[in-house]
């Protein structure tokens, strides 16, 4: 049986350096709300009861960082962040090595995404645990064209088993570290904590999470995010 009122740390990989956003303040450190972006993302993860403690890995240069060492009463530990997401989230699990045993189940949400709720973070732990190793993802809703080099349409792809892969994602920290791991020695850049676990055999649990917890990527979605925040909370 599954320990359902086990806690878990969550990675929050930070690191990234907005190149398709631009501006002099990386991403996220823009202001959503009134707070950074990252801040308004570690308060809802603090705020979640299943969560213990936050590592956020940030890029080696970062001087934004305001240097809290806890937040809502959860411990908040930093990292050093690598050249992809995937690096960053290996460096902040290795950084928890202290903390956490191999058996038990870590979160990895994107600094990226701070409108995750609070409820779709339940449902992943508890139909997660059981399963695994799980992930939000929601439906796909558009019809899909895969294009040619020359944006005209190859084909039309079948959408009714396609979902957009969110974060967090759930796994068991030993399996992942692991996973990750194996994926970085052979060169490939995996872009979510899913696709290095498939690579190992894995078939993790797709629990369908809320459109709303979008990646904050263009300059437009923090506006976006702002509203959707607002009407959440
Ligand atoms: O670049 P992308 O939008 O996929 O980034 C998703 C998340 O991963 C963001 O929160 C970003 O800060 C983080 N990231 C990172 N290290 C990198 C690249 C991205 O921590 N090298």
């Amino acid at each position: 049986m599954p320990n359902n009122t086990e806690t878990l740390w969550c990675v929050v990989p930070a690191a990234g350096s907005s190149t398709r956003i631009g501006g002099e303040i990386p991403k996220q450190y823009r202001p959503i709300s009134g707070k950074p972006m990252l801040m308004q993302t570690l308060t809802r993860l603090a705020t979640h009861p299943r969560i213990a403690g936050l590592m956020v890995v940030l890029a080696p240069k970062d001087v934004y960082w305001a240097g809290m060492g806890s937040l809502r009463g959860k411990p908040v530990r930093t990292a050093t962040g690598g050249g992809e997401r995937a690096d960053s989230v290996l460096a902040g699990l290795r950084a928890l090595r202290e903390q956490v045993e191999d058996s038990h189940f870590v979160l990895v949400h994107d600094a990226a995404r701070p409108c995750v709720r609070n409820d779709d973070i339940t449902r992943l732990v508890e139909l997660g645990m059981p399963a695994g190793g799980a992930l939000l993802a929601a439906p796909m809703h558009d019809t899909l064209k895969r294009a040619g080099t020359d944006n005209r349409v190859v084909v039309t792809e079948p959408r009714d088993t396609r979902w957009r892969a969110l974060t967090p994602q759930l796994f068991r920290y030993g399996e992942l570290v692991a996973a990750l791991a194996a994926a970085q020695a052979a060169g490939i850049v995996v872009t979510d904590e899913a696709m290095a676990m498939e690579r190992t055999g894995n078939r993790p649990l797709l629990v369908e999470g809320s459109a709303d917890n979008i990646k904050v990527t263009t300059t437009p979605d923090f506006a976006l995010a702002e509203f959707l925040m607002q009407k959440d909370s």
